[in-house]
């Protein structure tokens, strides 16, 4: 008889809905082990090839299966820096488990019985964070007496740092932001992300010597040619795409309309939700509109969702689409998690206006039904307007979520730098390095949204090339 899959168990809706603690709980030893068993240790994986990393998941739920927990926290530490992050965020369903042997040929993601990849990885991730596992520098003379400079502490940059670390060399962080972690600190909201496992993750690279410098904004309070005159023999740019798109369209500006990047931070990074007791206020609307179909989209959802019930609101979110859900971007476990907790989905709807009171604030969205036409560039199918359809939506406020694009603060005072029609630096696919010999980039900056573990493939094999340049070898 085939086994059943494990599911990792989760907090009860109504209860989670009322705080911000973490959703998804990691499994037992016992449910690991269960899970782990049911890998058939395929002679040629193909989950291995979905990652993007290439993380050997075979070998590491092998070792699992034979409670060897040190060495698979090792086999997975080989490729990925930060298990017990990934295995949380990572669209798992889009990329390994997709990969697996058992799930359904044609599925647009993993089927359910695909083995549960990132829960697996999770558990070895925060055994070995609990054990206080460390990767060990390899204290390489030479490089020890180079410094390279990261520009910017998401996923890409604490990359790249975490592999130039390890080969003993001298790395300093500089973060624009008051706190690290990018997109994993102002975005990902901590019901996803509890903020001890990324600070864990983050002390950890400060223990193997990297410094970071907060609130310093490369392009503003020093150049990229000034970096190399004090002395950085190499830099990593890993900016994000940190500026939000908007929808063009009639009463974007009105008041308590904001964009999911301000939303977010607001509350992830600056503890709105607290307000008094922290000072960067948020209002909260009694009928909340969420536009687009993203993680983004989600995590604003789920955020406005919690806030409705902490403050004593009847609950009312609805997320508004141009698609249908199975073209939605976002995890599918959040799409789930969402409804769960009472966001109320609206498919087909193409926003036209906003309409606000005599003071300005936000009253009702004008919108058209859409239907489907045919498949984009991106093989997704394109939202065609019904002729006629118009019909508003009572909303006291509204939260855009379709995009993000390249910040421009360092690339437009630094010419030499070339960026693509979009603002995003361009590189050599092979090196990552950028059209500056010695300044190297990864992550969202160079393909536009991308994951956290896209964003830390490109930060490794840039980590790689900037040793070769240093004139060693990459391991
Ligand atoms: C709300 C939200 C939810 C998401 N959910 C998921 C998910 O569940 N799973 C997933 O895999 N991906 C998710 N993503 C995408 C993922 O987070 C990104 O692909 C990833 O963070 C990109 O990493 P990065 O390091 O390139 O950029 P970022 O995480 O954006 O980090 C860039 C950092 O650089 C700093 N910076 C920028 N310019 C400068 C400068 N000039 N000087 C100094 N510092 C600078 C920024 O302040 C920032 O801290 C989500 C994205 C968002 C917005
Ligand atoms: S890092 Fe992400 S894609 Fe790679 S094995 Fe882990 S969950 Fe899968």
């Amino acid at each position: 008889m085939k086994k059943e899959p494990v599911k990792a168990k989760e907090r009860d809706s109504a209860a989670r809905v009322r705080d911000f603690e973490e959703v998804v709980q990691v499994f037992s030893e016992a449910e690991a082990l269960r899970e782990a068993a049911r890998c058939i240790q395929c002679k040629e994986p193909k989950c291995v090839s979905g990652c993007p990393v290439g993380i050997d998941i075979k070998t590491f739920i092998g070792q699992m299966a034979k409670k060897d927990y040190d060495g698979a926290y090792f086999t997975i530490r080989r490729k990925n820096n930060f298990p017990s992050i990934c295995g949380r965020v990572c669209p798992a369903e889009y990329q390994c488990r997709k990969a697996c042997v058992f799930t359904k040929k044609g599925e647009p993601f993993a089927s359910r019985e695909a083995i549960g990849i990132h829960f697996l990885e999770r558990f070895i991730g925060d055994y070995g964070a609990g054990k206080a596992l460390r990767v060990k520098a390899a204290g390489d003379d030479a490089l020890s007496r180079v410094k390279v400079a990261v520009v910017g502490s998401g996923p890409a940059g604490l990359c790249c740092a975490g592999e130039l670390a390890r080969r003993g060399i001298k790395v300093v962080v500089f973060e624009g932001l008051h706190k690290t972690g990018g997109v994993l600190r102002y975005g990902i909201p901590p019901f996803r992300l509890p903020r001890d496992i990324l600070d864990l993750e983050i002390d950890s690279l400060k223990k193997l010597g990297v410094e970071i410098r907060t609130n310093t904004i490369i392009g503003r309070v020093k150049a990229v040619d000034e970096l190399f005159a004090e002395g950085f023999s190499a830099i990593f740019l890993g900016l994000g795409a940190g500026i939000p798109s908007f929808l063009g369209i009639p009463g974007e500006n009105l008041c308590n309309i904001y964009s999911a990047n301000e939303f977010l931070t607001r509350v992830n990074l600056m503890s709105a939700h607290k307000y008094p007791a922290y000072h960067t206020p948020v209002n909260i609307g009694r009928h909340i509109v969420i536009i687009g179909g993203g993680n983004t989209a989600m995590d604003a959802a789920r955020v406005a969702i919690r806030l409705q019930h902490m403050n004593g609101i009847e609950p009312d979110t609805t997320i508004a689409y141009r698609r249908t859900e199975i073209e939605m971007p976002a995890r599918r476990l959040e799409i789930e998690h969402a409804r769960e907790e009472g966001v109320k989905f609206r498919m087909l709807v193409k926003p036209e206006e906003f309409m606000g009171d005599e003071k300005g604030f936000v009253k009702k969205m004008r919108a058209s039904r859409c239907e489907l036409g045919e498949p984009d560039a991106g093989g997704r199918r394109r939202p065609v307007v019904i002729p006629g359809s118009s019909f508003e939506i009572g909303c006291d406020m509204a939260v855009i979520a379709v995009g993000l694009g390249a910040n421009k603060i360092l690339t437009g005072v630094t010419p030499r730098l070339k960026t693509d029609k979009y603002g995003d630096v361009i590189v050599d696919p092979e090196t990552m390095q950028t059209s500056i010999k010695g300044v190297f980039a990864g992550g969202d900056i160079v393909g536009g949204e991308g994951t956290v573990i896209e964003a830390m493939g490109m930060a490794k094999k840039a980590a790689g090339a900037i040793i070769d340049h240093l004139g060693r070898k990459a391991d």
